[in-house]
This record gives C-alpha cells, structure tokens and sequence, in this order.
C-alpha cells in the first residue's frame, strides 16, 4: 500500500500508485478546469503533488504549457534570482563489481582500463580543478569492496579538503558512491560531506532489476532506501536523480516526486537537490538500445514542472548536455551546473594524455573550459557562483530548506555569489572574462537593496582584492 511515510521502498514508491497516478493523468489530461485549477495552485509557489505534475507534464493545451513554462521561469527567478552554482566532477576510481547494463565501468567490460586514483594522484588532480577555479567538487566511484572501501573514500575526502594550492581551495565534496550502511554514511557526515547523491537509474523494480543484472546494486529495495540510511546516518543534504532513458518517463516522473515527497513527509526536508541525467553514448554503450530515451521537448517540459512541483530543491544539469540545451534548461529551473568536466579518473591532468579517451564513463557534449562556461553564463545576464557558504556556516538540511521557504535565500545568495565571483575574476579568469565579470559585478551590487549588505559586499571585494578570501554571509 502507498504511503510516504514508510521507511520500506515498495510502500514510499508504490508501483500501484505510479499506475493510478499515469491512469489519472491520461483521464485528465484536457480537463481544463482540473488543469486550471493546478496551475492556480502552482502559482502559490509551495508545490505540487506528483499526481498534479503528472496531469501537467501530460496536458497537450499550449496555453496551460506555456503557463507552466512562464510560471518555472518566475519561480526559479523568485527563488534563485540569476545565480547558476558551479561544480566539477571527480572520478576516483572506475573498478566496479556491479553489471549496470548502461554504464561502460560495468564489471564485465575487460577492455575497460581499470583505473584507481592514489592520495598523490588526487592531489594532483585537485590542484587542477583548484587552478581551473573549482570549489565544488562532487566525486564519483565504481561499487567494489576491495578496491573502493569506505576508508578510501574517506582518505579522499581527507585529502580533497586539505590541499590549499595558492588561492584556491576546495570548499565542499559532495560524495556519489554506491548505497551504503548507516554506519557508513555516519563516517560520511564526520568526514563533512556537502550532499550524499545517489541516482535511482530507475524506480520501476522490475526494470531496475533486469538492468542490474549483477552485483550488490541488484537490490533495489536496498537501493531505494539508501536516503533513509544516509539520513539516519546524520546527512541531511541529499540529492536524487534518475537516469532517463531506462524507464518511461511517464513512470519516473511521479516516482521521482514521490521519493521527494517521502524525504518530507518522514524527516521533514526534501532533496537539496535534483539532477537530470540523460542516457548517453560511452565505450560499449549505444543509448540507441535503449527505446526510453528522452527528445529534448520532453525534457524541457519534465524540467519546467518539477521546477514549480519542487521550488525548494536545486536542479542540476551535468555537461551531458549541449552548450544550447543547457541555455534553455537554465531559464526553465537549472540552478547548478559543471564546467569544464572530465568524465575519467585522473583526467584533469594534462600529461595523462590517454585517460580521457580511454577511461570516460560517458561522452561529455559539452566541451568547454570553465573560464568559456563563466564567460557564457555571465553574457546570459548570470551570476556564476562559487559559493559554499551554507555548508561552511552549518545551513543545511531543515535550515537551509527554511531559509529558501522564506525566500530568503536573495540575502545569503546574491552575496555570496558575488564576492566568490570577485575571488574567480582575481585568482582564474581570462581577459575577457574579468572585463564583463567586472561590468557584471558592478550591476549586481546596485541592485542590491539592503544598504547594510550592500556595504559589507563592496567591503569585502575591496579586501578579495588585497587578497583576502572566503567571505560568506
Ligand atoms: S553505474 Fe555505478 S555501479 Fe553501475 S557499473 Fe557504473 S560505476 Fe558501477
């Protein structure tokens, strides 16, 4: 039976339910009244059900479409204003003993070099991203018990934090490693980890399990329970995500808002964050085997709705997607995106030539270097953001969540953004950059209402510009 509040996978994402919830949205999808009724409710900007984002992302009207779209562009601009938060992935290691039939590190791909980062090695890497400008990083390994242990991760995480490479530094790890004990991700919390992220892949069990043939990952219930674990481990900032292109999205849909629905019903706070990965092409993966996947319209749209049904939750997009598609994603609710990623272990170092080709978990469609990311975002009337300061003054979990339910998240967020701007354009950027960086950062301090804030902020970029760093409010 569905209920949100249970801690079992089958009851918090109920098959049954997913079936009534596309029935309802089928029956309903031109009930204009119901549809009208949605979109009012939308408007209130707290949220909807997965039931009433199921009857919009069905709704073939393109009037009421057209409101969904106008209406997640007003709520992404009321809740995040024009920051795009910027990150970078790191792969750690790519032997895994599972057999995920859409990911190239499955463990019966031999021709896959098999590569594991030593402490020296992710040394190296990470005064790359450091130099390149990072302070986010979020790192990415294979499910192996021999070869990725628990304490490896730990070490990492241990080593990640404590390089300090000129100016730069990295400020928050967000960890994406397999399901795990509540003990484990207990370790995760002390080693302070920003978000625990675990994608999904798919929530309908019967496809999870045949696309999970082998290795520990074929457990879906233990799978899908792993927030719960990771929350009664102490980690309150978690991110969810599927893999679109497995399932029908008309069942991931409803299941993704559920399992959102679940994380506040039970603990009081959702997703920190949302990612939307497509299926894409990789070593011995041809997405074209995979009948599900997603044409772009679809995707716009399935952003747009979970824009309004989940204003308070950040929305990521990975360089799986291309310099235009991300455009467009950007203005209908992405607030995070990565730049200048590398999909390989050890690939941000440039005398590993080979890595690259070699060793990526998927094709990267967007190649740009971070500097031409910031340039962009920034010629779209974006504030590229470096900010960490939620993490680092303890505003995570319910209190960031209350913090964004108040809208308050302009005074912390603008802020913060600007001067961890003003950091980039001193310590990273390229000519051009810095001249429309500081054009940039002069609009946004004149628009800043609050004359105390407004002071400390040109304040504080005075002394960046000494060379001082890390302010946050
Ligand atoms: S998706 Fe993760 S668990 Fe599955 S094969 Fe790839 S690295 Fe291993």
């Amino acid at each position: 039976m569905y209920n949100p509040k249970s801690t079992k996978a089958e009851e918090f994402i109920n098959h049954s339910e997913i079936l009534e919830t596309i029935k309802y949205s089928q029956e309903n999808k031109n009930n204009t009244e119901l549809l009208n009724r949605i979109i009012e409710k939308a408007k209130q900007e707290k949220g909807l059900t997965h039931r009433e984002a199921s009857v919009l992302l069905q709704c073939e009207d393109k009037t009421i479409n057209e409101e969904i779209y106008k209406l997640a562009k007003k709520i992404k601009e009321n809740y995040y204003g024009n920051r795009i938060v910027l990150f970078a992935p790191l792969y750690l290691s790519n032997y895994c003993v599972n057999g995920c039939v859409y990911c190239p590190y499955h463990s019966q791909n031999k021709h896959m070099p098999r590569k594991k980062m030593s402490q020296e090695e992710i040394k190296k890497e990470v005064i790359a991203l450091q130099d390149m400008g990072h302070k986010r990083l979020a790192i990415e390994l294979g499910e192996d018990p021999i070869n990725n242990p628990i304490e490896y991760v730990l070490d990492s995480i241990k080593t990640i934090y404590s390089i300090k490479h000129k100016n730069g530094a990295i400020r928050r790890v967000n960890v994406n490693i397999a399901a795990t004990t509540v003990e484990n991700y207990k370790k995760l919390h002390e080693a302070k980890i920003g978000t625990y992220i675990l994608f999904q892949e798919t929530y309908n069990k019967e496809s999870y399990e045949k696309l999970h043939p082998t290795g520990p990952k074929h457990n879906y219930n233990y799978h899908t329970e792993a927030m719960d674990r990771a929350m009664q481990g102490g980690i309150d900032d978690v991110g969810l995500g599927v893999l679109f292109g497995l399932e029908t999205y008309k069942y991931e849909f409803p299941a993704l808002i559920m399992h959102a629905e679940h994380l506040e019903a039970l603990y009081g706070v959702g997703p920190h964050t949302i990612s939307l990965p497509r299926i894409r092409k990789a070593d011995d993966i041809n997405p074209d085997n995979f009948s599900n996947a997603l044409d772009d319209e679809t995707f716009k749209k399935i952003t747009a709705i979970l824009r309004i049904t989940v204003p308070y939750t950040g929305m990521i997009i990975s360089t799986r997607e291309s310099k235009e598609c991300r455009k467009e994603l950007l203005e209908l609710g992405i607030s995070q995106i990565s730049g200048g990623s590398k999909t390989s272990v050890g690939g941000y170092c440039k005398d590993d030539n080979n890595s690259e080709e070699d060793s990526s978990q998927f094709e990267v469609c967007d190649n740009r270097t971070l500097d031409e990311v910031v340039n962009w975002l920034m010629e779209l009337n974006y504030i590229p953001s470096f900010c960490t300061a939620c993490y680092g003054s303890g505003r995570t979990g319910e209190r960031f969540m209350q913090v964004c339910k108040n809208e308050q998240i302009h005074n912390f967020c603008t802020p913060n953004a600007i001067m961890t701007l003003q950091e980039y354009l001193c310590d990273y950027a390229s000519t051009s950059t810095k001249e429309i960086g500081h054009k940039l950062l002069q609009n946004e301090i004149d628009l800043i209402k609050d004359e105390n804030i407004k002071n400390i902020v040109i304040e504080n970029l005075e002394k960046i510009k000494k060379g001082d760093r890390d302010f946050k409010f």
